[in-house]
């Protein structure tokens, strides 16, 4: 980023809060009423915006964009101990199945990134309200257990994230204990009121919860008051948190969660300019500790909105409208969806600074979602790991485990053999396995290179190899049968052609155009994934190609990638 660069982002967060103080209601809300926008508070550590530059990798771009990240539910993840509940040195004994850090070796998945779902102190299963910020939950281990899988990971090669979440605490908080007394000193760490002002949360639920003779806001569930971010104390402590795992823990960037609603506008509840002014503040803070942290936002809303966030806010944050688009067209089996969905993400985005990602810890998995097909899993896993996108894969799916809501059924044990317990645990495992872990599990896949978890395996093999995969610009072609689907990566240097048949039934009828593309007069084409003979297209005047077909049968929902190289 150049120093200009670098002073206009500087002067846009500063200008940005002196908007946000330009309210002249009360600096914080009062215990009567719930003020409408009160003053966002300076933040006590506003720092300038980060001289440091991030290191870049392949194509320039931030070290991220090599990254193949794996999101992982430790509690669910492996047993080392018995107990029936995953914990960190269960994870570090399958740190090998992940990426065993030998490029020589194919057994290994080869991911070179992992994404803790939240593993500070919480009374929840998920962890998702925490109780103490600076301790790992019992259940996984302890602080020094932690710091070893970090020193495990990165000797493999694999960057490690944690959950942050921002938002809310756990009501077992003892702040928020402290906070319920009235008139205690951390009262205003949280955000209450006498009367409930009757909104609810987005999802239609009471936003309020009766303390007492007054509400407090907690968004997502009572067990879970929102923090009050115009306290200054409140941003303050939590930078501190955030310091903390940075410099003692040694991670290498956050997951933050539910990051669009962090600070509230009278009944606005999601991506204010209070809560975008916040996060420049925390984006300083995290980059002054950290140059090279990488800060994930979960904004989980539309494209538009996502992207005001990129940049200066956080470095890349979750496309769930390109994922939802994937598995609508995998589903539909046409391509419509998904060439919309990406035309509009790479109009929208920095290049290729946003997260890619089929589901999550909150969604339905994908075998549910397409009601088992396990060929249209294939495809998905093809346009997730050929997308510009840092990839971000869901534990299990890989092996095409199966889980639908409620939450505790998408979380289930990690499906590792056939055996009574998938390999999970010596004891009782803490959330009953699916009945798919029979056949679906990594020792049942691991040599059969047909499986889905060699399909995985190879394209992340791919991915690895080819820097236009994960660097590279790209540009969709035009094709004239619906579930065909196909797009170019490429670099100054090298070309990729991505093919891949949506459909349950084999075509043949069909030809690939690009009006003006990235190719050189001649160039040859070969297979890098896909079976069949492949062909060259006759390059345009324009580096394009017309009445192009690769293959002359595109074999039932198959996925083809072609070099084309001079
Ligand atoms: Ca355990």
């Amino acid at each position: 980023m150049s120093d200009r660069r670098l002073f206009l982002v500087g002067l846009a967060g500063i200008i940005g809060l002196l908007l946000a103080g330009c309210s002249t209601a009360p600096a914080q809300p009062t215990t009567d009423d719930l003020a409408p926008a009160p003053a966002l508070q300076p933040t006590p550590t506003l720092l300038p915006a980060p001289q440091a530059t991030v290191t870049t990798g392949t194509g320039g771009l931030p070290w991220w964009n090599d990254r193949i990240f794996y999101e992982v539910f430790v509690r669910s993840f492996s047993d080392s101990d018995g107990d029936g509940i995953g914990d960190l040195q269960g994870l570090i004994d399958k740190l090998d199945y992940l990426n065993d850090g030998d490029p020589a070796t194919g057994d290994d998945l080869g991911v070179t990134g992992i994404w803790l779902m939240p593993v500070a102190q919480s009374p929840s299963y998920h962890g998702y309200d925490v109780i103490d910020y600076r301790q790992i939950e019992a259940d996984y281990g302890t602080n020094e257990d932690f710091k070893r899988l970090v020193e495990e990971a990165h000797r493999r090669g694999i960057a490690v994230i944690v959950d942050l979440v921002l938002n809310h605490t756990s009501s077992e908080h003892p702040w928020f204990l402290e906070a319920s007394e009235a008139g205690s000193e951390r009262e205003n760490w949280y955000i209450w009121a006498g009367e409930p002002p009757f909104v609810n949360g987005p999802w239609g639920a009471p936003a309020w919860h009766k303390d007492g003779d007054r509400y407090y806001y907690g968004l997502f569930w009572e067990g879970m008051p929102d923090l009050n971010y115009r306290h200054g104390a409140v941003t303050e402590e939590m930078y501190d948190v955030a310091e903390f795992w940075l410099d003692e823990m040694g991670v290498d960037g956050f997951r933050l969660d539910a990051i669009q609603h962090l600070v509230e506008e009278g009944e606005v509840q999601a991506n204010t300019p209070s809560t975008r002014a916040w996060l420049e503040g925390f984006y300083r803070l995290a980059h002054s500790t950290a140059s090279d942290a990488l800060l994930l936002g979960e904004v989980w809303t539309e494209t538009g909105e996502v992207v005001k966030y990129i940049g200066d806010k956080v470095d890349v944050a979750f496309e769930f409208d390109l994922a939802g688009a994937i598995l609508e067209s995998v589903w539909r089996e046409n391509r419509a969806a998904v060439q919309a969905a990406q035309q509009q993400v790479l109009d929208a985005y920095p290049q290729g600074q946003y997260a890619a990602f089929l589901t999550n810890h909150d969604q339905d998995r994908v075998m549910n979602q397409l009601r088992d097909d396990l060929e249209g899993a294939r495809a998905a896993a093809t346009l997730l790991l050929t997308n510009p996108g840092v990839p971000f894969v869901y534990y299990g799916e890989e092996v095409g485990m199966r889980g639908a809501k409620p939450d505790p059924r998408i979380r289930t044990p990690m499906q590792w053999d056939g055996s009574e317990t998938a390999g999970f645990t010596a004891g009782t495992p803490w959330e009953k396995l699916d009945p798919s872990y029979e056949t679906r599990n990594v020792a049942a896949q691991q040599g059969d290179p047909g499986s889905l978890l060699s399909h995985y395996r190879q394209l992340i093999r791919l991915r690895q190899e080819q820097p236009a995969l994960r660097a590279g610009d790209m540009v969709l072609v035009d094709s004239d049968a619906q579930p065909v689907y196909a797009f170019l990566r490429f670099t100054g240097d090298e070309a990729l052609l991505v093919v891949v048949n949506l459909s349950s039934e084999p075509v043949e009828e069909y030809a690939l155009a690009l009006g003006q593309g990235p190719l050189t007069s001649a160039v040859s084409a070969a297979l890098l994934l896909g079976q069949g003979e492949v062909s060259a297209p006759t390059v345009n005047a324009q580096g394009g190609f017309e009445g192009y077909r690769p293959l002359p049968v595109l074999p039932p929902r198959s996925s083809t990638i072609v070099r084309l190289a001079p």
